[in-house]
């Protein structure tokens, strides 16, 4: 058996990243840049007035000083003239500073009259101009690849560019099988129960960025599996769910491989989750989970979710992060234990403390937790206080 983390080396040196494309920036959100954006242009483009006021020459800040207002500049109104010593504009917040003024006064520190203004006692120091090119300049890069989140689609905006380069998404087929398995709606024989793995795969896969085909359930024979996999054909990963353990009707594996999977291992040193399959089948990535739920859901997050990433250029490997035990837990035996944890934030940083319950068909326990608290292979007994790793969830 191999360990969790040669296993996920293995999964992602079978892949390369996926090709890019060029959406419009309204397709953009939540996707991967693929190649470094560059701005366009110089933000802002001009000086440009930070307040409502006066637009003055920096010779004439003095209180009482009296000056004459000889034109406007608004948002999208440029003053064309030229201000010379003794003169003023009026400027509105985001107006380009006019030719030969490098100071913006307060409205609310002058005292207009007619066509002068008079600038008070208390004058401020700042000159209340964004200088050109204050954000970012023409040539900046937004550097690829990173996720855009919603800020850095304004940022892209504001550099001019109506489209990026992106990752393409990655196609994720999703196949669910068992005899005993229907899908939630319909009324279950008494021998029969709900098929829950493919939603809460589905949707970890569409928020790290992938689009999902949910396959037909698949029955326990090779007719019905082989039907289901004629169906993920073209997708970019396969993940299987159930039939992979060692059961006479665990068939998804020999199936796999008279389709010509190239296995490349199946178990894992893990819990939950030890009967794990990966290999290439045709131009896919096959991943075969458990079909406990709880096993489904840890392995999606352990290798799904990095798979994800990689074929999106993004790093897969999440570093585990680390927390405080509240509790003492037992030694572990041979296989690395993610246990369903609550995560909290304590006095003096983070506080973990496992689920009472670790059972990996108890889904709603594992919808309390919000983390796995790794337990490293042979790791002795620890006592509440230790420092411990976990992933969050
Ligand atoms: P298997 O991996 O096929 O041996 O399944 C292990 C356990 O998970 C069995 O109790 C199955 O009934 C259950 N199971 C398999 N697939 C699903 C699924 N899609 N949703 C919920 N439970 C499942
Ligand atoms: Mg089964």
């Amino acid at each position: 058996m191999i360990s969790v983390e040669e296993a996920l080396a293995r999964i992602l040196a079978m892949v390369s990243r996926l090709d890019a494309e060029t959406v419009t920036l309204r397709q953009a959100a939540n996707r991967v840049l693929a190649a470094d954006a560059v701005a366009r242009l110089n933000q802002p483009p001009f000086a440009a007035s930070a307040m409502d006021g006066y637009a003055i020459h920096n010779d004439d800040h003095h209180p009482g000083r009296k000056l004459r207002v000889i034109g406007e500049a608004g948002a999208g109104h440029a003053f064309s003239g030229r201000i010379g010593t003794g003169e003023a504009a009026r400027i509105f917040t985001g107006a380009p500073i006019p030719e030969g003024a490098n100071r913006v006064v307060l409205q609310e520190d002058v005292n207009r009259d007619a066509d002068c203004i008079i600038l008070g006692q208390r004058l401020e120091k700042s000159d209340h101009i964004r200088p050109l090119g204050q954000d970012f300049k023409l040539g900046d890069r937004l550097r690829a690849p990173q996720r855009l989140r919603p800020a850095d689609l304004s940022l892209l905006a504001s550099m001019n560019l109506p489209e990026v380069e992106v990752a393409c998404r990655p196609q994720v087929a999703i196949l669910s099988t068992g005899d005993e398995l229907v899908m939630p709606g319909e009324a279950p024989r008494a021998d029969q129960i709900i098929a829950s793995n493919a939603f809460a795969l589905a949707a970890m896969a569409e928020e790290a960025g992938a689009e999902v085909r949910l396959l037909p359930l698949a029955r326990d024979n090779e007719d019905s599996l082989r039907f289901a996999f004629s169906l993920a054909a073209g997708a970019d990963v396969i993940v299987t769910s159930g039939g992979a353990s060692v059961g006479d009707h665990d068939l998804v594996g020999k199936v796999a491989r008279d389709l010509g999977l190239e296995q490349n291992f199946w178990k894992v040193a893990m819990r939950p989750g030890k009967p794990l399959m990966a290999g290439r089948l045709g131009s896919s990535v096959m991943l075969g989970l458990p079909g406990n739920p709880v096993s489904a859901i840890v392995c999606g997050h352990l290798f799904m979710l990095p798979l994800l990433a990689h074929l999106q250029g993004l790093q897969g490997r999440h570093a585990p992060r680390k927390a405080r035990l509240a509790a003492a837990v037992e030694g572990n035996g041979p296989r690395t234990h993610y246990m369903r944890a609550e995560l909290a934030e304590g006095e003096y940083g983070p506080i973990i403390t496992p689920m009472g319950r670790q059972d990996s068909a108890l889904l709603s326990i594992l919808t309390k937790a919000n983390a796995l608290l790794i337990r490293p292979i042979s790791d002795g007994p620890r006592a509440a206080g230790e420092m411990a790793e976990y992933l969050p969830i």
